[in-house]
């Protein structure tokens, strides 16, 4: 069977690229390795700035809002800070998921989860063979066939939503490089409700983690406790997590459904899109360095290559390049000084912490980039010439932790 668009992999990237693709009368195949409703291993954290990416309403899904978060520098004492408005919604990725992969076959997209992505082939028959997938759109180049499981389907277009371990790209050629980070999570349960005192703030426990931080996130009936860290570090995530646990007050014993997974951070610049075929969300490596956020991106990059896919469509593009020209200008930018930040930040968190407890205009900074009302580039204005120092002493840093990893390899390696 031919389609306009074949979309592989319905997280959040794939299935909102799907459902605007189809709401525009795209004919689109959305593919799915595992049968729905499932889990991801993900803090399921959906911050203001990610919602403001989608246009669907969430509430659905959503078991909390957070209008505050206590923060904790090395599991040490903590301070808590609220703000007047909500700064992040909390979803459990099973649900979430499985709302926008219906929203996307209520708008016309052909829903086959199980169905997993086996083989990719670009342009086959030499690109010969034209199509209109069926839809009113005018004949383009068939410009894949995609082999499952099950079938065999050609397109015009292939979005390669797959996630962080994802086939398409390589299959594609697309080989996108990544800086590689992972993160662990596991739940804490409650029988009936969890603890008032989590209902609306989230903790973050910074400074004692390579590069990343550790979490507890409040559900409906489960507190979600997570760490995260660059993957050389990988080693030290467990017992981190027992000792978040410890900290918080709940024992370790406790916590079900124990998972980990890897956070791709692309190299700027690298490719994510050729011909026929694009990568969003994390399979084009589009996650916060800083953050770990990875649904906002995965919106926002869903978001632009359906707009890439529709002007292939219409006649008005050659192929899906536009796409990559599109997160390079426009999403890549915030990325990168995200990355400048993270390097910063981890290099010597106790100042900012130490800033972030006294100061109402950082706090205030830190919520508006959440929400969305100010971004990263929007710091990097506002410091103005400071902007150098930011540079030079994020890759000082930078040079200093992988000089420290280098020297660390051969024992992290003998274990
Ligand atoms: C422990 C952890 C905690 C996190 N917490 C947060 C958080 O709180 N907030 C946040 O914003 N981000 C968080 N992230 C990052 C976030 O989970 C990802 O960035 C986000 O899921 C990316 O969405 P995606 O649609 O690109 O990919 P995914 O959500 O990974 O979806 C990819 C889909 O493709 C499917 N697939 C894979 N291979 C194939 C195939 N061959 N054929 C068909 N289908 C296939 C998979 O089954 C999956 O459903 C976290 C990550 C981790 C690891």
């Amino acid at each position: 069977m031919t389609y306009d668009v074949i979309v592989a992999g319905a997280g959040p990237a794939g299935s909102t690229a799907a459902r605007l693709l189809a709401g525009r009368g795209a004919s689109v195949l959305l593919l799915e390795r595992h049968a729905f409703p499932r889990d991801k291993p993900c803090g399921g954290g959906v911050t203001l700035r990610a919602a403001a990416a989608q246009d669907l309403d969430l509430s659905p899904v959503v078991e909390r809002t957070i209008y505050g978060v206590r923060f904790s520098l090395r599991l040490g004492p903590g301070f808590q800070r609220r703000f007047r408005a909500p700064l992040s919604y909390m979803t459990q990725r099973c649900r979430l998921d499985a709302f926008l992969a219906e929203r996307a076959a209520e708008a016309g997209a052909a829903f086959h989860d199980g169905e997993a992505v086996r083989e990719v082939d670009v342009h086959p028959n030499g690109g010969s063979g034209f199509s209109n997938g069926g839809s009113g759109f005018s004949l383009t180049p068939v410009g894949v066939a995609v082999r499952t499981d099950r079938d065999t389907y050609t397109a015009s277009i292939l979005i390669g939503a797959d996630g962080a371990n994802g086939l398409v790209g390589r299959a594609a050629g697309l080989r996108p490089d990544f800086e590689e980070a992972v993160a662990l999570e596991a739940n804490v349960p409650f029988a009936h409700d969890i603890p008032d005192a989590w209902k609306e703030y989230v903790a973050l426990d910074v400074g004692g983690l390579a590069g990343g931080y550790g979490w507890v996130f409040p559900k409906g009936q489960h507190l979600n406790v997570g760490v995260g860290a660059w993957k050389y570090a990988a080693f030290t995530l467990r017992p981190k997590l027992a000792r978040l646990c410890r900290r918080y007050g709940f024992d370790p014993a406790r916590l079900e459904d124990l998972r980990g997974h890897h956070l791709p951070v692309r190299v700027p610049g690298t490719p994510i899109a050729s011909g026929p075929v694009a990568l969003v969300g994390d399979a084009a490596g589009l996650v916060d360095p800083l953050s770990g956020e990875g649904i906002h991106m995965a919106f926002a990059s869903g978001r632009l290559a359906a707009a890439s896919a529709l002007a292939v469509l219409s006649g008005a593009a050659p192929d899906m390049l536009a796409y990559q020209r599109a997160v390079d200008r426009r999403l890549q930018p915030e990325l990168t000084v995200s990355r400048k930040l993270q390097e910063l930040f981890n290099f010597a968190p106790p100042p900012y912490v130490a800033v972030m407890r006294r100061s109402e205009k950082f706090w205030l900074f830190f919520c508006h980039l959440i929400r969305g009302e100010l971004t990263y580039l929007d710091f990097v204005r506002l410091i103005g010439p400071l902007r150098l120092a930011v540079d030079f002493f994020a890759a000082a840093a930078q040079r200093r932790r992988l000089a420290k990893v280098a020297a660390l390899a051969p024992l992290i390696r003998g274990g």
